[in-house]
């Protein structure tokens, strides 16, 4: 069987592990715009000093640790839906879709996660920063993450959140948990406000009917991504139908959201642009991409097999956000559990770990 993945995160990557473990006599090809696969969940690590290098890995290493041929295009995800063939240049037994998220939008002034990939300008600005009046926005994982690195190295940060709290989609006790530590660490978070635009220095926001107005040297643009196109799936992971691209942005929650399937292609997704069905862990995180990778792969060796695959079950284990070099906010099992300080600290590093070693070819994962 030849089977095509585009996209090389951590759902592509899980997906082509997986297939070479089962020893399934697939042959793989990978398709990613970029040349390296890239560890984003420690992308907070750059406003820390550290080298991107450190937590990117070469393509080229990874196909010949794993067995799979590595082609360097970005596929245009709609093209690929209507002519696979010409899309991809050359037939396929199956297409595992597994493209990501990126930046809704690019606001004049600011940097986006996007840029912050892709342009080593970028990445050596957000290495260097120190000493400036930075402002980050968005008060989910990603800007809380980088938030309290900026705050590490001696930026002044306002954190600017439009809903009333931070880690708004967590338990309320994470969000408390982060908002003292920010506050112990000057950062200044404005809740209730939602950013407007970033203008010859000054940052605009409107906090109800309050006009809001802040200074900066440099604005991070993190309030969340969106994946489109995003994909419904069965319980197995095979595609379905396109999430409605207003409502890629958010967590899909009922039929009605879901556009027609346009093509009679075996396709799969997997990671932040799939919603599996049933009650398996959807949320767009690495944890849910790893494990969604890791069952198309089955369901893809069952499909040609001629066997029933399994549901995809998976619970969620727990999620660790990084508050600084030295402390972290999460919980294992359940929200109710959340707990800071070197512990938790210590599951974050432990969860990295986990991931490195299976890059590396060891799968530590329960
Ligand atoms: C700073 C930060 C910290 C995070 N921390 C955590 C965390 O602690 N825990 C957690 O669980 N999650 C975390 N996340 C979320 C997590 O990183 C994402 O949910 C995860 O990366 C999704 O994996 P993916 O494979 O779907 O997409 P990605 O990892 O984004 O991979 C998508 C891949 O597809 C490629 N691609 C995109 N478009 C195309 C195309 N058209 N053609 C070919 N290739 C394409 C890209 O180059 C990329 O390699 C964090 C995210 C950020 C930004």
């Amino acid at each position: 069987m030849k089977v095509a993945i585009v996209g090389g995160g951590y759902a592509g990557i899980a997906t082509a592990i997986e297939l070479h473990k089962l020893k399934s006599g697939t042959t793989v090809t990978l398709f990613d715009g970029r040349d390296r696969h890239q560890k984003i969940t420690q992308w907070h690590k750059l406003a820390r000093g550290e080298e991107p290098a450190k937590y990117e890995i070469e393509f080229r290493e990874l196909a010949d640790r794993f067995n799979f041929r590595f082609v360097h295009k970005t596929i245009n995800v709609a093209a690929l839906l209507k002519n696979p063939i010409a899309e991809l240049g050359g037939n396929f037994d199956a297409v595992v879709v597994a493209q990501g998220s990126h930046s809704p939008v690019q606001p004049a002034g600011v940097v986006t996660l996007d840029a912050l990939r892709d342009d080593v300008n970028e990445k050596n600005r957000v290495k260097n920063l120190r000493n400036r009046h930075v402002s980050v926005i968005g008060g989910g994982p990603t800007g809380v993450q980088f938030a309290f690195e900026f705050a590490a190295r001696g930026n002044k940060v306002d954190l600017y959140e439009a809903r009333d709290r931070l880690l708004p989609t967590f338990d309320h006790s994470l969000g408390q948990t982060a908002l003292k530590a920010a506050a112990a660490h000057g950062i200044e978070v404005k809740l209730l406000t939602e950013f407007l635009r970033f203008e010859n220095g000054t940052v605009s926001g409107k906090s109800g009917d309050h006009h809001v107005t802040g200074e900066a040297d440099y604005v991070l643009f993190v309030p969340g991504v969106r994946s489109t196109p995003a994909f419904t799936c069965d319980v197995y992971g095979r595609v379905e139908g396109l999430v409605a691209p207003r409502f890629a942005a958010g967590t899909r929650s009922s039929a009605q959201q879901t556009e027609g399937y346009p093509t009679q292609q075996k396709f799969y997704a997997a990671g932040d642009n799939s919603y599996f069905s049933g009650r398996g862990l959807n949320t767009k995180s690495a944890q849910a991409a790893v494990r969604k990778g890791q069952h198309v792969a089955r369901t893809l060796v069952a499909d040609a097999k001629g066997l029933p695959p399994k549901d995809y079950t998976y619970p969620e284990l727990g999620y660790f956000v990084s508050l600084g070099p030295k402390n972290a906010v999460g919980y294992l099992l359940s929200q109710k559990t959340a707990f800071s300080g070197p512990a938790a600290l210590f599951m974050k590093e432990a969860i990295e770990k986990q991931y490195n070693l299976y890059l590396a070819g060891l799968n530590v994962y329960p």
